[in-house]
């Protein structure tokens, strides 16, 4: 049985800094349970798995006390509570179905921390449904990908070396021809978008808030509309003409996008534009849509919510049954109307993801590592999935999910473990 005690080299491990969830890292551990990614790292990951073990006590009204005495304390703020709100939701799959139970038994109202970009995508699905494909149908078929205003690179920093550049593919596509466009976004790094051969990416660029007109419009093209003007958000109508051509020749066409990134109002119908282009392309050839995510378990939050409840996030529990309201119950909107009473928070992959500044009551379940700005009535450390503690996360594309292994021994409990413990006693 693995004690953790000694130095080891971990191969296969998956990563959980990022929706990608590359599941080839290798990691070296040293006895004291330091983490250092030896092969297939990004930057991103060699700092998550960096971050040294690290057991600090639980605090109440700042000052260490024992986990029983977090746990109760924690008891008492939710019994006298009559509508907590619980966010952050940075976590796993077990870890997000204790949330759903504490939810369900505080009547509380559950949003994660990227609901913002989340919910651009969702209310399309909601009003008119897509067409979209995994990592691994990207990875194996796709010849033409439109990145639409997103700096994937910065996101999901491997995202070319596993899913474009990829030199194996299941069906012989020789990669290195696949061609990449850039639309929108002027101050993306478009470099990892060169080909192995040199070719440059095509790059339209115009301001991120012209891309309601630039999707628009190349909507419109795709569907065999003329359009009366030269230019569109500073592209060239022939530019977008001749890639509208390009979509309609290729053989599988992906359309991706962050809807995170996609930040100006309305967005969810930029998000629309470009889903019903992938529709009108299906007609005549192949064509996906990629909408990029899962940073901060946001997919595992979104998953667990739906099947246990039938909604995603910002869902109430107040009146005893689910209700969903992708605006009212955002944390921005229920603070700002003094809508919740007590505030809860959790963050376990990102000891920088903090609460929102808050008079209320609060309760921070976080990584051993957040330095909070404010200092919550009850904060309980808790261990981080993948690295502490195993748990399972859904990928991006939302259909695949990985087991997150243990890699070392630590003394700090898992989510699940506190929030049953907070439950059992309510
Ligand atoms: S690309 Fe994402 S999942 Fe892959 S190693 Fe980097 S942070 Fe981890």
């Amino acid at each position: 049985m693995e004690t953790f005690a000694q130095a080891a080299t971990m191969d296969s491990v998956t990563c959980p800094s990022c929706g990608l969830l590359c599941d080839d890292l290798s990691v070296e551990r040293d006895s004291a349970g330091n983490l250092d990614v030896s092969k297939n790292g990004c930057a991103k990951s060699i700092t998550f798995f960096a971050r040294a073990p690290h057991t600090p006590a639980p605090r109440v009204d700042g000052k260490p006390v024992d986990l029983p005495t977090a746990v109760a304390r924690a008891v008492e703020i939710l019994e006298a509570a009559h509508q907590p709100l619980i966010c952050g939701l940075g976590t796993e799959v077990q870890g997000m179905r204790a949330i759903m139970a504490l939810a369900d038994k505080t009547g509380a109202c559950l949003d994660h921390m990227n609901s913002n970009g989340f919910m651009r995508n969702i209310q399309v699905v909601q009003n008119s449904g897509w067409q979209i494909c995994t990592l691994t149908e990207v990875r194996n078929r796709v010849d033409l990908l439109v990145i639409v205003g997103t700096d994937i690179v910065s996101l999901f920093p491997r995202f070319f070396e596993r899913e474009i550049w990829n030199a194996e593919s299941m069906f012989g596509q020789d990669t290195t021809k696949r061609e990449v466009v850039y639309l929108g976004g002027r101050d993306i790094d478009t470099s990892a978008g060169i080909a192995p051969d040199g070719r440059k990416p095509t790059v339209l660029a115009c301001d991120l808030d012209q891309l309601p007109a630039v999707s628009a419009a190349l909507r419109a093209l795709i569907a065999g509309k003329q359009l009366h003007a030269n230019s569109v958000g500073g592209i060239k109508v022939a530019d977008l003409e001749s890639l509208a051509a390009r979509l309609h020749a290729a053989k599988y066409s992906v359309i991706t996008w962050a809807a995170g990134t996609l930040n100006f109002p309305h967005a969810e119908l930029t998000v629309q534009n470009m889903t019903e282009m992938v529709k009108s392309l299906n007609k005549t050839t192949r064509s996906s849509g990629l909408p990029l995510g899962g940073i901060e378990g946001d997919m595992n939050a979104n998953q667990v919510s739906t099947w246990v409840s039938g909604y995603p996030v910002r869902t109430s529990y107040a009146r005893g049954y689910p209700e969903h309201d992708p605006y009212h119950f955002s944390t921005d909107q229920l603070l700002s109307r003094g809508e919740a009473d007590t505030l809860l928070w959790i963050s376990t992959f990102n000891p920088d993801r903090l609460p929102p500044r808050t008079d209320l009551p609060s309760i921070v379940f976080g990584h051993a590592h957040m330095k909070l700005e404010q200092e919550p009535a009850v904060f309980i450390p808790v261990g981080t999935p993948g690295a502490d503690h195993r748990g399972i996360m859904f990928r991006s594309d939302n259909v695949v999910s990985l087991p997150l292994d243990q890699l070392r021994s630590s003394a700090l409990p898992s989510l699940g473990t506190v929030l049953t413990a907070i439950l059992q006693a309510l």
